[in-house]
């Protein structure tokens, strides 16, 4: 308090400025979130007539407040109601993603690797499967499991659980096979499922010319830690999403590096 008296800004409290920076990175890690989405009108009225109501009571109009206020409470609740998808995004992502520095998380990955003595992921298999599907004009679809769980999405599907080799995956996307529809689901070197159904993005601002099969693989980057990979029917191009941004015509070594950055 001491310092802010000395500065001629006797009101302002370490408190108030803690106070104000907490506020201003939620703000901004919301922003973050809605960014490009269709919600981003709605956080912006949302801005505004929070901004209005604080102003109305500081001003002391009682009406226009009380006004504002039950707008703000009724507001709250069908918020709730309306952006369940992306209430569920943060919380995972607050479960699951750590803000730490790149450099600092692939060795703390590379020591949990050996500590854990885990198996080293066959990519291999994926890269030559999808490297070979691309020149063969086979659209592929694969979600690589990464910290959550799957469940869910696996049911929408056929279970397979089978260890990945490029043959297995390019016979499951293979034109007659049966169950070359929809998304392979994978998990290192098991193939947990194929056949699945994707949620696909609602954003607005993806790329016009992409279709079905990407906007899903979008969809469920946003929803669940997963990073997916697409190859296309129509141009061959090998593309990948993750937290509901897509890479797209990507090369093999793009891809590896991508598979093993997010330690798929
Ligand atoms: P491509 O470049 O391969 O043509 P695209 O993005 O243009 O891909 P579509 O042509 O619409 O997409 O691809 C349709 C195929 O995508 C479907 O046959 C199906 O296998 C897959 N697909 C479509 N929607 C979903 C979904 N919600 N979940 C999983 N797979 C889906
Ligand atoms: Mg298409």
């Amino acid at each position: 308090m001491i310092p802010f008296a000395i500065m001629g800004l006797p009101h302002i409290r370490m408190v108030d400025i803690i106070d104000v920076l907490i506020v201003a990175v939620l703000v901004y890690y919301i922003y973050r979130m809605v960014r490009g989405t269709n919600v981003m009108l709605i956080f912006w009225a949302l801005i505004v007539l929070l901004i209005s109501w604080r102003v109305a009571d500081l001003l002391e109009m009682r009406l226009l407040g009380a006004m504002l206020g039950g707008v703000a409470s009724v507001g709250l609740i069908a918020l709730v109601v309306i952006f369940q998808p992306e209430i569920r995004k943060f919380l995972l992502y607050l479960g699951t993603k750590t803000q730490l520095d790149e450099s600092w998380l692939q060795r703390l990955q590379f020591w949990k690797h050996r500590l854990q003595n885990k198996p080293t992921v066959n990519y291999e298999a994926y890269i030559n499967a999808c490297m070979h599907m691309s020149q063969l004009r086979t659209g592929a679809l694969i979600v690589f499991k990464r910290r959550n769980e799957v469940e869910e999405l696996i049911t929408t599907g056929e279970r397979i659980d089978a260890l990945a080799s490029s043959a297995l995956i390019e016979s499951l996307f293979f034109k007659n096979s049966p169950l070359h529809d929809g998304a392979v689901i994978a998990h290192g070197n098991q193939v947990l499922a194929a056949r699945c159904i994707l949620p696909v993005t609602s954003r607005l601002d993806v790329d016009p010319n992409l279709g079905l099969r990407h906007r899903s693989a979008i969809g469920v980057t946003e929803q669940l830690d997963v990073l997916s990979v697409i190859v296309s029917e129509e141009t061959g191009a090998i593309s990948y999403a993750v937290d509901g941004e897509i890479h797209h015509d990507i090369s093999p070594v793009e891809l590896r590096q991508a598979l093993e950055k997010y330690e798929c």
